[in-house]
């Protein structure tokens, strides 16, 4: 059982030097964002300093230079999702885009009246909002998986819910919210038997476990570059080839059509072009690339061992404050603890915490679904990355106890 070396990953980051009010940043908040290494700064440096063109249509080197490096990424994205080809690659500005392409597009040409199209209810609202807005428009109907007391989707109601009528089943890989692993893989094996396409939102998957989307099954599957150590801006929408193929296009503009003319119908580019009209967000495109690499190089699966440990360290640590109620029990969880507290706010925990310098995340964490059926409008989380310490949960779960004290 070999341990994630730490001290090595935490030299990577900056920003992890900085203090807040005084004291040591404990960042806490990896769930909405996670930092960045300096290996992913340094690429902006170097793309600005040295070789900032525009890319796919120039013949001079720079922009020579620039292409080779974004569609480095593409392969770079495909080793990572274990995807069969590049051009099942395409490039969004996050999971959100990612979703609302599959949407308008797929969703466009194939959803109608009769249809159903199947979400869950512990959907981060960019995996619910999207499908309402077209369910409204295309008069499909929108059905939703519930969730037991755990914070677990309950398969026997999926099982029960999915029907000769559900074209597509769309659900998180981990919920953000409470930090729920889904059994995707079954979930698509049973989505297929009934004909339906299965879209996963990989958005806090990503970052915390290794990803094989062929032996997952999954037809769509996406996430952001931001929780995983890149930058913002950027993201990822996989798709298998020949869906891909058969979808029309969603923005139209340069760089994703064969021919324009007036005089016989314009031709579109093929996949990935196809889905990403205009200039895209390069130097964020190959920052990404960096990212995944250094992932790579500390290895994903010394990161889900270590985040575990400091779940299992931040869940002892806060089960003895008097009143404190974590929301998510699930068996299968990723670094991510939820919690509330009797006769503390939320917000006011947040605010409090901070200035002792832990940085933790209240709110609704846009699953807003979820937690009211948990009865509660907000909830305190802490999320864990690879640079976190047990020393951090330490601090975090001391300062809370405070928080807690002074709010009582
Ligand atoms: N899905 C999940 C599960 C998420 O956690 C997030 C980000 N909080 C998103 C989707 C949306 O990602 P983005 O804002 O980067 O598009």
């Amino acid at each position: 059982d070999l341990l994630l070396d730490v001290v090595r990953v935490r030299r990577d980051f900056p920003i992890l030097d900085r203090e807040v009010h005084g004291k040591p940043l404990v960042y806490l908040d990896n769930a909405a964002t996670s930092q960045t290494p300096r290996q992913v700064i340094e690429v902006f440096d170097d793309y600005y300093g040295r070789y900032n063109a525009n890319i796919h249509r120039g013949l001079h080197t720079l922009a020579d230079e620039a292409t080779a490096a974004f569609e480095g990424t593409r392969e770079t994205v495909r080793s990572f999702l274990n995807a069969a080809e590049t051009r099942e690659i395409v490039f969004t500005r996050g999971t959100t885009e990612a979703i609302n392409l599959v949407a308008n597009s797929w969703g466009r040409a194939n959803l109608g009246p009769g249809d159903e199209v199947l979400i869950s209810r512990m959907e981060h609202h960019s995996n619910i909002v999207p499908w309402q807005l077209l369910a409204g428009e295309l008069g499909f109907t929108l059905k939703v998986i519930p969730v037991d007391e755990r914070g677990v989707l309950d398969q026997a109601a999926y099982r029960d819910l999915i029907s000769e009528r559900t074209r597509l089943v769309a659900v998180n890989h981990v919920s953000n919210a409470f930090g729920t692993i889904n059994p995707v893989a079954e979930m698509a094996r049973v989505a297929h038997e009934h004909g339906a396409l299965i879209l996963v939102d990989g958005a806090q998957a990503a970052p915390h476990q290794s990803i094989d989307v062929r032996e997952i099954g999954a037809d769509f599957y996406a996430f952001s570059g931001h929780k995983v150590y890149g930058p913002t801006g950027v993201g990822v929408l996989y798709g298998r080839a020949e869906l891909l193929e058969a979808m029309p296009p969603w923005q139209g503009g340069g760089e994703m059509i064969k021919m324009v003319s007036f005089e016989t119908p314009t031709t579109f580019a093929d996949i990935p072009h196809k889905f990403e009209a205009g200039t895209p967000a390069i130097a964020e495109v190959i920052a990404l690339g960096r990212a995944l690499q250094w992932v790579g190089e500390i290895g994903l699966e010394l990161i889900t061992a270590w985040e575990s440990r400091l779940l299992q360290h931040a869940t002892e640590g806060v089960a003895g404050i008097d009143g404190l109620r974590i929301l998510g029990t699930a068996p299968d969880k990723a670094g991510v603890l939820s919690f509330v507290v009797d006769g503390a706010h939320a917000q006011d925990i947040g605010l409090l915490i901070d200035q002792l310098g832990v940085a933790i995340r209240t709110g609704h964490h846009c699953a807003q679904p979820l937690l009211s059926s948990f009865g509660v409008d907000a909830t305190c989380r802490a999320s864990f990355a690879a640079y976190n310490t047990p020393e951090e949960v330490d601090v975090f779960v001391e300062g809370l106890e405070r928080v807690v004290g002074m709010l009582r």
